[in-house]
């Protein structure tokens, strides 16, 4: 049985989905075509049993709507000497995905998108997840850029009808993947897989980028780069300093793939107690842990639904409206500041159900208050740890301590991170209002960009887009979760004004409207005139 069967509901015809997307053509809009359907568009195909195959109707339905939408704009973007690519896009999942559709979308076709994963592998849905559904509402938008025929509840409702989607409580995580490969079909992404980029360099104003394709290193030239490699994308895991020199066979963090079924007769803690962490415990539990003690240093869960909170005023328009957030990164510094100092200090949120799945276990254990101090492996191999005066011993650790920003600690920002100006460096908080951790946040332009420090001549990296943790400082939101794929239109939008603004010629202009006029040719009417 997979893990995909364990986990989730069943989802008819779940399986059958990309049957026929081979014939879906539907992302030729991309490249300002559209190729009649091949398989089945005028009406959808049935089973020997007569029944309707949901992948034909899928088909069919998403073709139609996308002719609607119509073709892209024709490729207008000029080829400059010695460089390859308009814009590459590290990272194939959701967030890439999205944003080279809707650069297409605009005309701008020399997109590459690489991830090092394996085909279908990308993002986290399918390896780090292990959430039973998503922690979102199932209603958010997704990538879908504005055309509901790519949205999942036209994807879920044309396969499974609309009482299905309405029954979902959220969408199951696997299922969300599923959705999000077929968004990678039929928007013809074509993510070169295995495909990891390693480092960054100025080539003028342009960027140098050595990549390694397979085991084989080569160097690629671009006029932008988007950033779009995920919540460990600026600077990794958040590791207890306690963990670090223990060898990596007594402990992980949840941003790793970790054997469970290693876990069997295991007793297992976990440090941490926001959702990474429950999802940790519950599903070391269920592969049969023979004990799961958490540790927290707070002195409470938070989760969610919330007891409401006592309002001490009417919020502001900048907390808590979601039809505004794509407004969030044009607030002030301070406000800016302030949103995100709050969030640090709060608990993070967990949803009710996955607390639950872990404390439906009578072995599992919740210690609150309890500040790891120390930790070391003894001569049996456990691993021993001061916990609130106390050694405990367990046989694996997993740190659900989530993901820090600190663009030095980046392997590909090696060369360019030092010319990069964080929130320290533009910045100065009131008294009481200090963060450490939002100093180390790059400082990012209106359009994702990183701005040079004051001083540098970096000016290239204006064309490093980072739509990734970092800059959840300044636009207001964990950026790439789902909510944020409000603020793709905007990137998407700002590297359009860029390209086509870079490629203005004033003189070109000047001497292509001063040209004297050619003559009229009147002979289409000339012989009605009187
Ligand atoms: C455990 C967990 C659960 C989450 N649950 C939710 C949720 O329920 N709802 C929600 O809205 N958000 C959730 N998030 C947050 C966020 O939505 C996800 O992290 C989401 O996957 C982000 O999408 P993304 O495309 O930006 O990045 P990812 O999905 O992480 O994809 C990044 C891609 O970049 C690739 N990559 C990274 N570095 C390189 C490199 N150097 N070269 C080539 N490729 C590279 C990776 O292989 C990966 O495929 C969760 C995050 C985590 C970690």
């Amino acid at each position: 049985m997979t893990e995909h069967d364990k986990e989730q509901p069943p989802v008819p015809a779940r399986r059958r989905f990309l049957r026929g997307t081979a014939g879906l053509t539907v992302a030729g809009l991309g490249a300002g075509t559209l190729v009649p359907n091949v398989a089945g568009a005028a009406a959808p195909a049935a089973d020997a049993d007569g029944v309707v195959c949901p992948d034909a109707t899928l088909e069919a339905q998403t073709n139609r709507v996308l002719r609607w939408a119509g073709p892209a704009p024709g490729k207008w973007v000029k080829s400059r000497d010695g460089i390859e690519h308009d814009v590459v896009i590290v990272g194939g999942g959701q967030s890439g995905l999205a944003i080279g559709h809707g650069l297409r979308r605009k005309g701008i076709e020399r997109v590459e998108i690489i991830d090092r994963s394996d085909p279908g592998e990308a993002g986290i849905w399918r390896s780090i997840a292990r959430m039973k559904q998503l922690r979102t509402p199932k209603t958010m938008a997704g990538p879908k850029q504005g055309n509901t025929a790519l949205g999942f509840r036209a994807w879920y409702e044309t396969l499974n009808g609309p009482a299905a989607f309405d029954a979902l409580d959220r969408i199951p995580r696997l299922v969300w993947a599923d959705y999000l490969r077929w968004f990678e079909t039929v928007t013809q992404a074509r993510v070169r897989y295995r495909t990891r980029l390693l480092s960054i360099e100025p080539h003028g104003e342009s960027l140098r980028l050595t990549i390694e394709e397979d085991g084989v290193r080569r160097s690629a030239t671009t006029r932008k780069l988007v950033l779009a490699n995920g919540f460990a994308g600026a600077g990794g895991p958040n590791t207890p300093p306690v963990l670090r020199e223990l060898p990596s066979k007594v402990w992980a963090h949840s941003a790793q793939a970790i054997d469970f079924d290693a876990m069997a007769r295991k007793v297992v803690a976990v440090i941490g107690a926001g959702s990474s962490a429950f999802d940790m415990a519950a599903t070391a539990l269920e592969h049969g842990a023979s004990e799961v003690h958490m540790f927290s240093r707070d002195p409470y869960v938070n989760y969610a639904p919330a007891p409401p909170r006592a309002a001490a005023a009417t919020p502001p328009p900048d907390r808590g409206h979601a039809t505004l957030t794509e407004l969030y990164g044009d607030l002030p510094d301070d406000v800016r500041w302030r949103n995100f100092v709050s969030g640090e200090r709060r608990v993070a949120s967990v949803p009710l159900d996955s607390l639950q799945r872990a404390v439906a276990f009578r072995n599992f254990h919740l210690h609150l208050n309890s500040n790891w101090t120390a930790a070391t492996v003894d001569r049996s191999g456990k691993v021993a740890a001061r916990v609130a005066g106390k050694t405990r011993r367990f046989d694996f650790v997993i740190a659900g301590t989530g993901y820090r920003i600190d663009l030095s600690a980046q392997p590909e920002l090696a060369g360019v991170h030092r010319s990069i100006a964080l929130w320290r460096d533009r910045y100065r908080p009131g008294p009481g209002e200090e963060s450490a951790a939002g100093g180390l946040y790059p400082y990012l332009g209106p359009a994702f960009e990183f701005i040079p420090l004051e001083g540098s001549d970096a000016g290239y990296l204006r064309n490093i887009h980072c739509f990734n943790l970092a800059a959840s400082l300044s636009f207001g939101l964990p950026v790439g979760d789902i909510p944020s794929t409000v603020d793709h239109p905007r990137l998407v939008s700002a590297i359009q004004k860029d390209l086509f603004l870079a490629d203005v010629d004033t003189e070109a202009n000047r001497r292509y409207l001063q040209a004297p006029a050619v003559a009229p040719d009147n002979s289409a009417y000339e012989k009605a005139v009187t």
